[in-house]
């Protein structure tokens, strides 16, 4: 179960909570019960979310290191790993 870290923007308050991905999100400070809690993106609980990062690492599996269109969208006609 991951945990989360969430902030009161009305008080300052940071806490954090333990519970399921698919449970609701807090959004009521314990402290001082105002619907303005946010959560935050904890680097600890390894939920972070890498925009292009997954297609490029995607890519360069069919495509060698030295290839100059490596990591770029264009195909590289020399590479055969990269043709499609
Ligand atoms: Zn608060």
């Amino acid at each position: 179960m991951p945990t989360y870290e969430y902030e009161c923007k009305a008080c300052g308050h940071r806490f954090e909570k333990s519970h399921s991905i698919t449970a609701e999100a807090i959004k009521v400070c314990p402290k001082c019960h105002k619907r303005k809690v946010v959560r935050l993106i904890s680097s600890g609980s390894g939920i972070i979310f890498k925009g292009s990062g997954f297609y490029a690492t995607d890519y360069r599996k069919g495509a060698p290191a030295s290839c100059p269109s490596a990591g770029s969208k264009s195909s590289c006609s020399s590479c055969p790993g990269s043709a499609k």
